[in-house]
């Protein structure tokens, strides 16, 4: 496969974008070489500037569940921009897709919409400070939820409860009210929540973590915050930016039975265009202005192009009642593809998966939290990322990503990337 366009359009992007990326996992740094970089995409297929066609798993990183160009999503687009790209005002459109998302996602009243994840994330836990009139978070580490300041933060070591911020901007201000616990780890959340009594105003949650390989929630840990939040009048925040349409069309909350008080989504939810979103019952809701004090707003939030491209999204993952069924089938598939030719080849590997989030760990013990998360050979995984793209299949360039399964895939496509891997497995 040859890169030589791509090379060149990268050296040229570093001149005036720095690393020449607007977001940095772009790069290629967690793995070496040069970021392909896009001409177009259809299906399941990405095609880069070298025309070398990829099977693509990262799928816009989410969002692009039921394939690239999705027909009704691109032309609803279309249509909305013949007539005006955006107003500043309300439209119907937006009551639409409000009403269509909370009527798939249970215990919500009301949703707000913004334009990316981090803001879903961060408009959340104003929200949640704001209702609660308590300043302390609590995020588990090795979650991610976007780049907002108070969630920057990474444990200085396993026993620090106090966040160290871990980028320079980050101030301690900050970083004191987020309070770190392991993933996974419910004894860790109880002994925080003793240590700063009715100061805790949330939890926040990725409920299937995907930002560390995937980490599946431990049986019962979910609810057993859910308690605990009950118990210390917190609330707790399912972050679904990646879960949310994604594994049901509930996202988490529907998979495992259990509630949230305020839900993030981004990434599915906007059918590959910037959306993100927040949504909770009334009684929480109500509390943002303009009917409340807590202040959230956005001149493109609610955007026209991003709406329509969102509700034919949800539309069709609305009506198709076998599209999870489909994810979940093929995504077995591809784990027991994959566990299979790994083990011919003697590779050590623990696969994590829950419906279509699946990731390879080069560690045989089991992924349960960030630190067993860092635990994989990342060598190990630098020659799997090179050998599966020498071989024309794109999966995430980090090994704490999760890899997104697409509807678009066919049992062909897996089986090409099943032998794909056993090919890269020799080499390894
Ligand atoms: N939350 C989660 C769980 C995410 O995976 C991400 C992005 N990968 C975000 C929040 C932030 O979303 P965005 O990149 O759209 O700001």
């Amino acid at each position: 496969m040859i890169y030589q366009r791509s090379s060149q359009l990268f050296a040229e992007a570093e001149q005036v974008i720095p690393g020449g990326v607007n977001s940095p996992v772009r790069a290629f740094k967690g793995v070496g070489g040069t970021p392909l970089f896009a001409k177009s995409a259809q299906g399941a297929y990405l095609y880069d500037e070298d025309d070398n066609r990829l099977i693509d798993y990262i799928n816009s990183w989410g969002p692009m569940i039921l394939g690239h160009a999705f027909q009704p999503v691109v032309d609803a687009v279309i249509e909305k921009a013949k007539k005006g790209t955006s107003f500043g005002m309300p439209t119907e459109l937006e009551t639409q897709i409000a009403r269509l998302a909370i009527s798939m996602v249970p215990n919500i009243d009301k949703i707000r919409f913004v334009n990316s994840g981090t803001e879903a994330c961060m408009s959340a836990i104003r929200l949640a400070r704001g209702y609660t009139k308590r300043d302390k978070i609590i995020k588990f580490a090795g979650c991610y939820h976007g780049h907002s300041d108070s969630f920057l933060i990474a444990a200085g070591s396993g026993l620090s409860t106090f966040g160290v911020p871990n980028s320079p901007g980050v101030t301690q201000g900050t970083a004191k009210d987020t309070l770190l616990a392991h993933y996974n780890d419910i004894d860790n959340v109880k002994a925080l929540f003793e240590a700063n009594a009715n100061e805790i105003a949330a939890i926040i949650i990725e409920p299937v973590a995907g930002n560390m390989g995937c980490v599946p929630p431990a049986a019962g840990f979910l609810q057993a915050l859910r308690e605990i939040c009950d118990a210390n009048n917190a609330l707790l925040i399912f972050d679904e930016v990646m879960t949310g349409f994604r594994l049901a069309k509930g996202g988490a909350q529907e998979l495992y039975g259990v509630t949230a008080d305020i839900v993030c989504f981004g990434k599915v939810i906007g059918g590959g265009l910037p959306v993100g979103a927040f949504a909770a019952r009334n009684e929480i809701m109500n509390h943002l202005a303009p009917l409340g004090p807590v202040y959230q707003a956005g001149t493109l939030s609610g955007n026209p192009l991003a709406m329509a491209a969102g509700l034919a999204m949800l539309e069709t993952l609305n009506n198709d009642t076998a599209v999870y069924q489909r994810l979940e089938e093929k995504t077995a598939y591809l784990q027991q593809g994959i566990d299979r030719v790994l083990r011919e080849n003697n590779i050590v590997f623990t696969i994590n998966r829950v419906g279509s989030m699946i990731s390879v760990h080069f560690d045989a013990h089991p992924v349960v939290d960030f630190q067993t998360a860092k635990n994989g050979d990342n060598d190990t995984f630098k020659k799997f990322f090179h050998g599966l793209l020498q071989e024309g299949v794109y999966i995430a360039p980090s090994a704490y990503e999760t890899w997104f399964i697409t509807d678009a895939l066919t049992y062909d496509d897996l089986d090409f990337t099943i032998n794909a891997v056993a090919k890269v497995a020799q080499t390894l």
